[in-house]
Order: structure tokens, then C-alpha cells, then sequence
């Protein structure tokens, strides 16, 4: 018989279903890695003596796990630089830097992005690796997913049209358009898991529409659609987006994309700031995902995105940190807070409520990521689980309502974490994982690296 934990007479509970649900004194229980079953504390409590191990819940706030759909993880070795400057200078700054990244700075630095991750309630997190000098491959990063315990979606991404062919990247950090599809069908075979409970996804995700070719972004489409995998890249990041999406292909973003066959349900674009109005009908109509990455858009000058136009036209909207060198931070919790503070800087003080930015980060980025197996607590759903002490300070005086104090004046990290059923944090501390030892290594990497550069 699998392990079974009981987290039982939980303070509030707060599953995430259609309903808006919060139940108080309730007990959930954990088998192997999905949840059994959830309910009142009496209706649970012959497992009190039954299940393997039994979790005092009485100062808990519990929730789905968070879900994390955009992120390049490798820039945490570059945080805190190009202070500031909008998205293109920033980029011609921190190309040079990158392209003398190796497979163990994309291990060490993946590690210390997912730990990051873990301790601010992060179960699922997708990462969007585009560059790959030197030795660097996917496996960099799978192997510190699969380290981690972290379910992890992997998108192979690439840059391939250098600054000699009118793109914006240095020459030499792009690949060759037939290494890269090689690479692409390689990964796809040696590691996607399409069954539920998967900890490992594959993802296409050529880099950006001024980094890559148009060939390249049908052809990877059409390749993903072959196995069935997800495809992700960026877009309408800022106004020098647009504009460069107007004077190089005569369309804005979303008709370039249309016209790509970068539309449906197993694609989502991150940023997507500067949609219009009808480019928001264009991605509802064609159930096409986005990814909200508020802080990043702050530091970078770019705006800030249409999320309550994209909710209020039923468009799929998952969040995102993006990555650390843009944010500079990896706390998911964090990012749903600013989420929630962002769209009110538009004018509308009820822009985005806390159970909707909650949602963004959970069920949102499920959908996004095209899983159905996270995001919500329910019987059969994968046991991606976190947990709150709610007596601590950030919570005090938010009592009344648990669930706004989380999103509003979130505490310092996740209580507890499990992920497909397994324990990552504990007592707020990461387990099996030396994290002084990591920060260290991780330091070692920067500083080769930013000399180098
Ligand atoms: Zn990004």
C-alpha cells in the first residue's frame, strides 16, 4: 500500500474549485502521490490512527500547490545587473555576459532557481532555457529538476537570428535552425512524459520573435504538434516589440503569430503587455495561454498587461517570475501579490481580487501549462500540496480572512510543501538539499561567469 499522510483539523482549507470553497476544520488525506480524499475533520478522522503519518493542520492555511509558466533560471547568476534599462538595452548588456554560460553553471543555477522556487510555494515550474554555448544541453537542467523534486516543464529554447541576419543577439550565441530542430526532436524523445502525474514535460520554445526566424517558428510547431508537446515563446513584451514585429513582418504580434500557426491550446505566450483588444479576442477565440510576469514588466519599463481585459474575455492566464535577471527575484508568492497590486495601478481598485490572483498562480498556470492533474485539491488530483503557519506575523490581524492575508501580505516562504506526494519543505527548510553549500557553488559560477563576460 502506498504511504499515506493525513493532514488533519486544518484551519482553512482552500481548494480552489469552481465554487470558491474554503473549508474550516477540515482534514486532507495523501496516498502515494495523488489526494485520496478532503472534507470536514470528522468525516476523515478514522485516519487519525490509520494513515502512515499525520500532520497537525490546526494553524494551517493549506492550498494547491503553485505553478510557476515562465522563468529562465539561468539568470540568477546575473541578478541585479543592467539596473537600469528597458528590455532591448538590457539584453544587449547581459548577451555577451550569457554566452559564456557552461552545463554546470546551467545545473548549479537551475538548482538554486528551484530552491528559491520551493520555498515560496512553487510545486510545477516551467523553464525557458534559450541559450546553449559552450557545453550546455536540456539535461543541464532536467537533472536538477529531478534532484529538486520539482515537477518541471523544460522548454528547449534557441536563438538563431544573430545581429548579421537583422536579429538582435550577438552571432555568436546563436545555433544553426537544423541543430536546433535535431536537438528539439532529441529531447522530445529521450524525456517527455505525456501521462498524468508526469514530473517531466517537454516544451518547444523557440526564444522570441526578433531572436529566431519565421521558418523556424512553423517548423517548430509543426514538430511539437507531431508529439503532441507544448509550445512557448515571448511576446508584445514592450512598445520596441511591437515595433519591431510592424517593420519586420508588417503585422502586429498576435496576426504575426496567427499567422505562424502559434495559436491554441498548446501554446502560451509570456508578457503579452502590449495585446490590443482584438489580439485578446484573437487568443480567447483560439484558447491560446498567457503568462503574466508582472514584476518583470515593472522593472523593465514595459507596462503593464490587460490581465482583467484578458480574464474578462475568458483568455487562460497563468503567472510567471520570468527571469531572474529581470525580476530579480524567483517568489512565486511575491508575483502573485504584485499581480494583484499591478492591475490596480491601471485605476481599478478592484483590477484583480486576491482569490483571482490566486488563481492565476494555481489553476491558471495549470491550464496554461495544459495539465489537469494540478492546480486544484480534489480526489485523484496529483498531491502538490502547501501549507501556511497562520500564526505568523504577516498573517496577524488577517485571521477573518486567510486567504486575501496570504495574497496581500504574504509571509516569508511556504510552512510545509509536498510534490507528487513527496515532503520538499519542511518547517520552512528545504529538505535534502544543502542550500548554504548550493548558494556558495552558485556564487563561484557568477563570478567566472560575469569575469569572463
Ligand atoms: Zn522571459
Amino acid at each position: 500500500m502506498d504511504h499515506s499522510i493525513l493532514i488533519s483539523q486544518i484551519q482553512a482549507l482552500v481548494p480552489m474549485d469552481d465554487e470558491g470553497t474554503i473549508l474550516q476544520d477540515a482534514s486532507l488525506l495523501i496516498r502515494g502521490n495523488q489526494i485520496e480524499a478532503l472534507g470536514p475533520a470528522e468525516q476523515l478522522a478514522q485516519w487519525v490512527n490509520r494513515a502512515d503519518e499525520v500532520i497537525d493542520g490546526r494553524n494551517l492555511l493549506v492550498l494547491p500547490g503553485l505553478v510557476n509558466t515562465h522563468h529562465h533560471m539561468f539568470q540568477s547568476l546575473t541578478r541585479a545587473m543592467a539596473q537600469n534599462d528597458e528590455l532591448f538595452q538590457w539584453l544587449h548588456t547581459l548577451h555577451p555576459i550569457w554566452g559564456g554560460l557552461r552545463g554546470e553553471d546551467v545545473y548549479i543555477s537551475a538548482k538554486l532557481a528551484m530552491a528559491e522556487l520551493l520555498l515560496s510555494g512553487c510545486t510545477t515550474t516551467s523553464d525557458h532555457l534559450y541559450l546553449f554555448p559552450n557545453d550546455v544541453r536540456l539535461e543541464d537542467e532536467i537533472r536538477a529538476a529531478t534532484e529538486m523534486g520539482i515537477r518541471f516543464h523544460a522548454a528547449r529554447g534557441a536563438m538563431s537570428l544573430g545581429k548579421s541576419k537583422g536579429g538582435l543577439p550577438p552571432d555568436h550565441i546563436c545555433e544553426e535552425e537544423e541543430a536546433i530542430l535535431q536537438d528539439m526532436q532529441r529531447v522530445i524523445e529521450a524525456h517527455h512524459d505525456a501521462d498524468p502525474y508526469s514530473m517531466l514535460r517537454i516544451v518547444l520554445a523557440p526564444c522570441a520573435p526578433f531572436t529566431v526566424t519565421h521558418d523556424l517558428m512553423i517548423e517548430a510547431a509543426m514538430l511539437a504538434r507531431s508529439y503532441g508537446v507544448s509550445l512557448h515563446t515571448h511576446l508584445a513584451e514592450n512598445d520596441n516589440d511591437v515595433q519591431y514585429s510592424l517593420e519586420h513582418f508588417k503585422m502586429r504580434p498576435g496576426e504575426y503569430v496567427e499567422s505562424l500557426g502559434w495559436l491554441g491550446s498548446d501554446v502560451w505566450h509570456a508578457h503579452c503587455v502590449k495585446l490590443d483588444a482584438a489580439e485578446i479576442q484573437l487568443f480567447a477565440r483560439n484558447h491560446t495561454g498567457v503568462c503574466h510576469c508582472p514584476v518583470s514588466n515593472m522593472r523593465l519599463a514595459s507596462g503593464i498587461a490587460p490581465i482583467r481585459q484578458m480574464l474578462d474575455a475568458k483568455v487562460a492566464v497563468g503567472l510567471g517570475v520570468d527571469g531572474t535577471a529581470s525580476n530579480d527575484s524567483g517568489n512565486l508568492l511575491q508575483e502573485t501579490r504584485q499581480a494583484l497590486l499591478l492591475q490596480r495601478v491601471a485605476g481599478d481598485p478592484a483590477g484583480l481580487s486576491a482569490r483571482e490572483a490566486l488563481t492565476l498562480a494555481t489553476r491558471g498556470g495549470a491550464d496554461v501549462l495544459g495539465r489537469e492533474d494540478i492546480g486544484r485539491l480534489a480526489p485523484s488530483m496529483a498531491a502538490d500540496i502547501i501549507a501556511f503557519r497562520t500564526d505568523q506575523v504577516s498573517f496577524a490581524g488577517a485571521q477573518h480572512d486567510l486567504l486575501a492575508g496570504l495574497v496581500f501580505s504574504p509571509p516569508p516562504g511556504v510552512t510545509h510543501s509536498w510534490v507528487n506526494g513527496k515532503p520538499r519543505v519542511k518547517d520552512g527548510i528545504l529538505l535534502d538539499v544543502d542550500l548554504p553549500l548550493l548558494i556558495e557553488k552558485h556564487n563561484q559560477c557568477a563570478h567566472r561567469l560575469i569575469a569572463a563576460g
